[in-house]
């Protein structure tokens, strides 16, 4: 009696750590994603990037599709599995990861354990099977859910874009350029963002979503080097002058900022152009996979 009194109270408080463990494991990948400014604006302008009827539809819930780019991110907040779905470390498979990683799903969790996936992040099978869900919301021409889909798809093809959403390095915590995070995504494109231009961004038709969201990714990673670079150029350009405007050491001088994004050199503006493009065309694309319904007789809300 009891030893099976004494179990029970050990799996209680086996039960308590995991519960209080797992929010702090999660809190450092928490906090990053494009910041709600870049987010809404990708959504925005993806709306105005596609062709008709398909654009018209949209333009009618531009609204919806603008505020509700950052669901994803304040979701995270209150579903512990949501934060896995913004990034893939994919310097922990090795130089070689884009050969290595099954594309699909099930292949993927054949070779590396679900559990594997889940911690080093699993943004192109999020964003794959939110494809999916606007496809059928479509075939189904249920508005309610072609609103949330769209929504939720625009934002993970965006963080896709981010260069340090594919490595494990993402907040330079590693080599000593902690905030970098929030620089590049939050930072730079709230300061600078309203005179990016957005012209000629269009949606085209995915062939092959499968290997489009890892070419996205194979661009962005391909990036991150050169983004640490930068961000260690300007640092040294500060060299014993204080960056930092506040001491929680979360807000940077504007001219720090200035000097990390010429050294950049038009990079954030550049994958925001393709977020929006790429988001577009991820949208068409459902669509068209869902056979063209009449989107005239979807009814708007
Ligand atoms: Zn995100």
């Amino acid at each position: 009696m009891k030893t099976a009194e004494q179990h029970r109270m050990k799996r209680l408080i086996g039960l308590v750590l995991i519960l209080v463990l797992i929010p702090f494991y999660l809190i450092p990948r928490m906090a990053y994603s494009w910041g709600f400014y870049a987010h809404r604006n990708i959504n925005r302008e993806a709306v105005l990037a596609l062709p008709e009827p398909l654009g018209d539809f949209y333009k009618k819930n531009i609204d919806y599709i603008t505020l509700h780019a950052t669901d994803p991110d304040k979701r995270r907040y209150v579903d512990s599995t949501e934060a896995p779905h913004h990034f893939i470390d994919l310097d922990h498979y090795g130089s070689k990861s884009f050969d290595k990683i099954p594309h699909y799903w099930s292949a993927a969790v054949d070779m590396y354990s679900a559990d594997t996936l889940q911690k080093y992040g699993t943004l192109p099978w999020a964003t794959l099977e939110w494809e999916n869900k606007l496809m059928l919301a479509f075939k189904k021409k249920d508005v309610t859910e072609i609103l949330r889909a769209s929504s939720y798809l625009g934002h993970y093809v965006a963080d896709a874009h981010v260069p340090l959403h594919t490595i494990a390095n993402y907040n330079g915590q590693k080599t000593e350029q902690q905030g970098i995070h929030a620089l590049w995504e939050t930072a730079i494109p709230q300061t600078y963002g309203n005179d990016y231009n957005y012209n000629n961004c269009k949606a085209v038709y995915i062939k092959n979503p499968e290997e489009e969201i890892w070419n996205i990714l194979r661009q962005s990673y391909a990036l991150a080097p050169a983004t640490l670079k930068a961000e260690k150029a300007a640092r040294s350009a500060f060299m014993g002058k204080d960056i930092y405007l506040d001491s929680q050491h979360k807000k940077f001088l504007p001219g720090y900022i200035e000097t990390f994004n010429k050294d950049l050199n038009g990079m954030v503006e550049k994958q925001m152009r393709a977020s929006i493009s790429d988001v577009a065309s991820f949208w068409y694309t459902a669509w068209v996979n869902a056979g063209q319904p009449d989107i005239t007789k979807i009814k708007v809300q």
